[in-house]
């Protein structure tokens, strides 16, 4: 495995609409090396998930994993999960508002509108059909992450600019009772903390 280089906003690989993948493509092992590369990127990063054209490759690939165990309640964990060819079929009315990073947008966040609750559909990693109902952190992570194979960036759902803020004044002002673990939570791809649920 190895940890892949991550695509910074202004790369056009990250405004590109990315291709679906064919089961007889997924079987192969240049995909599934690439996915296992994409999980190592997205811990040695520490991000929450991470989506093929991060790493330079426009196909509909991305993995997810949130292992916030003790800092956020239950609801914030996801389980590893390889997403391919994934769509939103439903959306809940409902949106929360949290703020977001992504490793592909260095030390800014900004607070986002998202659906509280998804349904998706894809391909997991074998090629078998899944249909997953997620609500609140993962639900977060999965439009994040999905918003990427469109070449869509957090930045785009924001509806206020005002929120803008680097990583160092979102320590300062911004990030409230995890003041401690400020640098840890740094620079992670997703949701930091939700707001206004
Ligand atoms: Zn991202």
């Amino acid at each position: 495995m190895a940890v892949l280089k991550i695509a910074q906003m202004g790369n056009p690989i990250l405004r590109r609409v990315t291709d679906p993948v064919s089961k007889q493509e997924l079987s192969s092992e240049r995909l599934q090396r690439l996915i296992d590369d994409m999980i190592e990127t997205m811990r040695e990063y520490e991000g929450v998930g991470l989506a093929a054209p991060q790493v330079h490759v426009p196909r509909q690939i991305l993995v997810i994993e949130s292992r916030e165990k003790g800092r956020y309640p239950a609801e914030s964990e996801s389980p590893l999960m390889a997403l391919v060819n994934p769509v939103i079929v439903e959306r809940s009315p409902e949106r929360v508002r949290g703020w977001e990073g992504c490793l592909s947008v260095e030390g800014i966040r900004g607070i986002v509108p998202r659906h509280e609750r998804v349904t998706v559909e894809a391909l997991d990693r074998a090629g078998k059909p899944v249909r997953l109902e997620l609500a609140e952190y993962p639900a977060v992570i999965a439009q994040h992450e999905i918003d990427h194979l469109q070449g869509i960036l957090f930045l785009d759902r924001m509806e206020d600019l005002r929120s803008l803020t680097f990583m160092r004044e979102y320590s300062r002002f911004w990030s409230g009772a995890d003041d401690d673990e400020e640098e840890e939570e740094g620079e992670g791809e997703g949701s930091a903390a939700q707001e206004e649920r």
